[in-house]
């Protein structure tokens, strides 16, 4: 099998595996950091005590 083979493979392989974590929204992401989403919709949305549906789409 030649590198580049192996290469594309690998980093295939990897894009598959890291999917998840670009299904995360951007408060997710701040949760998990520890912080509040800093997009001006979500702070927005957080002040009313809600979360920015634009964001975060209800989980089918
Ligand atoms: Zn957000
Ligand atoms: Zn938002």
């Amino acid at each position: 099998m030649n590198i580049t083979k192996l290469i594309t493979a690998a980093a295939f392989a990897f894009a598959i595996l890291a999917t998840p974590a670009f299904a995360e929204t951007c408060c997710e992401k701040a949760k998990a950091a520890g912080k509040d989403c800093a997009h001006p919709c979500c702070v927005k949305a957080v002040k009313d005590g809600k979360v920015c549906e634009k964001c975060n789409p209800p989980k089918k």
